[in-house]
């Protein structure tokens, strides 16, 4: 499954941008256009897959 934020997790709305890296702003983090809120998603691997 890809990445793929669709909903703001404060508010729901749909309108999210990515914010560019800087300093002050982790990689990853995305901007409500919104409520104006920032959160970071944090990607998780997949499950390893099974032995062959
Ligand atoms: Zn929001």
């Amino acid at each position: 499954m890809r990445l793929a934020l669709q909903y703001c997790p404060y508010c729901g709305e749909q309108d999210l941008r990515p914010r560019e890296e800087t300093p002050e702003t982790p990689a990853g983090a995305w901007e409500c256009a919104d409520c104006r809120s920032t959160f970071v998603v944090t990607p998780v691997p997949a499950p390893a897959r099974g032995s062959a």
